[in-house]
């Protein structure tokens, strides 16, 4: 009976994926969005351009917006008058060289600026009406959400961020990807033919220009051919939104795998270690050790109160956390430290930079995981997870997500190799 079932569902998880199989697609059709010229936007910013003479330009080296008024005819007391009553919507000393910037002038022949509008950042912007009473506000773009599905996998000698930016995917995701997956997947080991699936949004305005990427909706993320889903879920009675995995298990953990971002790892906890220096004899190795390049932060892996910052012999400089009666963790070699002691730090806080301080032949972290006293190899460690999804909410939770994980398991992953998408994006 169960296999009849097998075979059903596999049925109906194929025919579900023939009616969505337009992953390729869609990636080229986000794409062409981009370099699709717009049409003249007659209402924009909250005005018609049309009654006005437009000056479109960015904020180049060198300009100071009272000049930059000045030079539009705007007269002096109106300015003084904006620097002294609107300084917190609108700080005129911090105008950004290369932010784009428009005024709107007056039609006849006085040439007036009327209005000027400074961009902030793609989505934002601020207005300074000059008309009647200096006026200035802030103002938000209409953003609208485009759902896209991208998917990768991991060659020989490759890194998630290599992949991303082969697949044309917002570099985001590469933050992304190891904050969603930074307690149970090892981001410094991942294997080749490691693959992973991500629906996410990106932000258009004006459905043309890019703004960027959304958080990751849902992921699926292969490795060492272990699947692990990871979907967002909030509800109204859910302070944070948090990814759970497709059996309701919260995705985090009470540490994080490792105290660095990026880098490499480059030593394992040994107690067995041979080297050769010392003429070969066993030298145990109680430490985890991340290569980086000198002045990449170090983060603390969990929640806690810095009982030691300080510097001391082959240590170098050097940070110990206790993070409850069972737990400490210590980095080694830092360049500078960025806690004090007794300060109470944040899982992800960055409490000091990759250094070659004490006993060292190159820039990395010595990662020391401490159990009741003794120092144990965190990798090895069964960490506790934190909470699950709360019971009540679990017949929600799942209604969401199983149209959400048939979607993501029909996501095609380009097995081609990489160089061949490489020439394509070029
Ligand atoms: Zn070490």
């Amino acid at each position: 009976m169960q296999k009849v079932w097998g075979i059903l569902l596999a049925f109906i998880f194929l025919t579900a994926c023939g009616e969505n199989k337009t992953t390729a697609l869609d990636t080229e059709k986000t794409s062409d969005i981009q370099e699709k010229s717009i049409p003249r936007n007659i209402e924009k910013y909250g005005f018609n351009l049309n009654d006005f003479a437009v000056v479109e330009d960015t904020i180049r080296k060198g300009d100071i917006f009272g000049e930059l008024m000045t030079r539009n005819k705007v007269d002096y007391p109106k300015i003084y008058q904006l620097t002294q009553e609107y300084k917190d919507t609108f700080d005129v000393r911090r105008i950004r060289v290369g932010n784009p910037y428009t005024i709107l002038k007056s039609r006849d022949t006085s040439e007036i600026a009327q209005v000027f509008i400074y961009e902030n950042d793609p989505i934002n912007f601020t207005v300074v009406d000059f008309r009647d009473t200096v006026l200035a506000y802030r103002g938000r773009k209409e953003v609208r959400l485009v759902e896209r599905e991208a998917s990768g996998i991991i060659p020989p000698g490759g890194s998630l961020s290599n992949v991303i930016v082969e697949e044309n995917i917002d570099y985001l995701m590469v933050n992304e990807l190891s904050g969603i997956y930074a307690w149970t997947i090892d981001f410094f080991k991942l294997d080749a033919g490691d693959k992973f699936r991500i629906i996410y949004d990106e932000k258009y305005i004006n459905d043309s220009i890019y703004a960027g990427a959304a958080h990751i909706k849902a992921a699926y993320f292969e490795h060492k051919g272990v699947p692990f889903y990871a979907f967002a879920y909030h509800n109204d009675s859910l302070d944070l939104r948090e990814y759970y995995d497709d059996e309701a298990n919260n995705l985090r953990r009470t540490f994080l795998r490792a105290p660095l971002k990026f880098g490499r790892l480059s030593s394992r906890y040994n107690l067995r270690r041979k080297i050769r220096y010392y003429g070969y004899r066993v030298r145990p190795h109680k430490g985890t050790d991340y290569a980086a390049p000198i002045g990449t932060p170090i983060l603390a892996t969990a929640d806690g109160m810095v009982s030691e910052s300080t510097r001391r012999g082959g240590n170098g400089k050097y940070v110990k956390i206790r993070h409850n009666g069972t737990y400490s963790t210590q980095y080694l070699h830092m360049k500078k430290q960025n806690v004090k002691q007794g300060q109470f730090v944040k899982q992800g806080e960055v409490i000091g930079w990759i250094g070659m301080t004490g006993n060292t032949g190159g820039p990395h972290v010595c990662y020391r995981f401490w159990k009741n006293g003794r120092q144990v190899d965190p990798l090895r460690e069964k960490l506790p997870a934190a909470d699950p999804l709360a019971e009540v909410l679990r017949p929600d939770y799942y209604e969401y997500i199983n149209p959400v994980k048939v979607q993501l398991d029909c996501i095609e992953i380009n097995e081609a190799p990489s160089d061949e998408l490489l020439t394509l994006n070029q």
